[in-house]
């Protein structure tokens, strides 16, 4: 009895062994798979061919398994080769970090992105000379170096403020030359990508253009830094893809922001994903930035998640800093003022972190009671 018991199971491990060998078999053709797939742009999973595989596979079933069964150990190996190409696929990608392995440093004049944490910070929009001069005089004072600013606004309605266009681009370059800071905005539209790119240091892909295939070639073939944001409903995975593009058409300048996703929670404008930031610096070489401000859409919480951010590895935050938000002509409701994006930065704590931020440098005076023009 014994011995009979001992053969069965010596035969059990090694029709497991067997099965191993052909699952590794199966695997490795499932890679060749994935190269023609590749070359030729077919979909990696094919629903209509898995369930062809798994009717015939039932049909030929003798047995002792019911069909059931049969189907579902099946679907799972296939399932198992689907991720393997997956996987296989983000790991080739030029954004990933295998390709690369050390972190991408993006040089922008005298100030670089991807090494301590950097603060973008500015309006929502450009609206005047003097909002500008205003905002860009005292976010320098207190350290931040790169200037943010829109001049083409994506609005839903197209009835909103949609931004003063090319003006605003001076304006913006003019108050970024005369503090010293590198400027970022965001462009729209293939036909722009010169003019944009002729007066600005950063270009910004918006959260709506994330998908708009044309215009990240199009940056692609710039040498400018991209600041690629991800989509309102974007995986990491197609993220990491729009970044892809980019990288493909020879600009590796590409700083990837997590600026919040859609879900069903109302208490902010989106949800911050922060598990995107480790999952981000794990796959990709490079640079993570978040957007604080267009991920709550509102103020009162933007120091906790700044400090969330950094703590899980971002490379920098993105702020909304108006002089006067009350009367922004967009994203009012949650753009900090100065004294407000002081004590938001004095909240992150980046003096210990050896940052040239210095949220005492600004002195709280009363604001001008006036309206800004437009
Ligand atoms: C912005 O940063 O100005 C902006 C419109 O953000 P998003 O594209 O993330 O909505
Ligand atoms: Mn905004």
């Amino acid at each position: 009895m014994d011995t009979s018991l001992g053969d069965l199971r010596a035969e059990l491990h090694k029709i497991n062994h067997s099965i191993l060998d052909l699952l590794c078999r199966r695997a490795q053709l499932v890679t060749e798979v994935l190269a023609v797939k590749e070359k030729e742009d077919i979909p990696l999973y094919v629903p209509e061919r898995e369930r062809e595989m798994l009717d015939d596979l039932a049909r030929q079933n003798p047995g002792p398994f019911s069909d059931d069964t049969v189907r579902h150990l099946f679907r799972e190996i296939f399932r198992a080769s689907v991720s393997l190409m997956e996987q296989k696929k983000i790991e080739t990608l030029r954004v990933s970090r295998d390709s690369h392995g050390a972190d991408r440093v993006i040089s922008v004049g005298r100030h670089e992105i991807g090494r301590g944490p950097v603060i973008i910070a500015g309006p929502c929009a450009v609206e005047s000379a003097e909002q500008m001069e205003e905002v860009g005089r005292g976010l320098s004072r207190l350290g931040v170096r790169f200037l943010r600013g829109g001049a083409f606004k994506p609005r839903s309605s197209p009835y909103s403020f949609q931004g003063l266009g090319e003006p605003a681009l001076r304006l913006l370059r003019d108050t970024g030359e005369r503090h010293g800071m590198a400027t970022v905005t965001e462009v729209m539209d293939t036909r722009a990508v010169g003019l944009v790119s002729e007066h600005c240091d950063i270009l910004q892909i918006g959260a709506r253009n994330m998908y708009n295939y044309d215009l990240l070639r199009e940056v692609g073939r710039t040498r400018k830094p991209v600041l690629l944001k991800r989509g309102i409903s974007a995986t990491i995975d197609e993220f990491l893809w729009a970044a892809e593009y980019v990288v493909s058409g020879g600009n590796e300048d590409v700083i990837l922001c997590e600026r919040g996703i859609r879900t069903f929670e109302t208490q902010t404008r989106n949800t911050l994903d922060i598990s995107a930031v480790p999952i981000l610096r794990k796959a990709s070489f490079l640079p993570v930035i978040v957007d604080v401000s267009h991920a709550a859409g509102r103020k009162d919480i933007l120091a906790p998640l700044g400090r969330a951010a950094l703590a899980a590895g971002a490379n920098g935050l993105m702020v909304e800093v108006h002089p006067f938000p009350a009367v922004a002509r967009s994203d009012s409701q949650q753009q900090l003022d100065l004294h407000e994006f002081a004590r938001f930065l004095g909240e992150l704590a980046l003096e210990r972190t050896g940052t040239p931020f210095a949220p005492e440098a600004f002195a709280p005076r009363a604001a001008p009671v006036r309206q800004l023009e437009g």
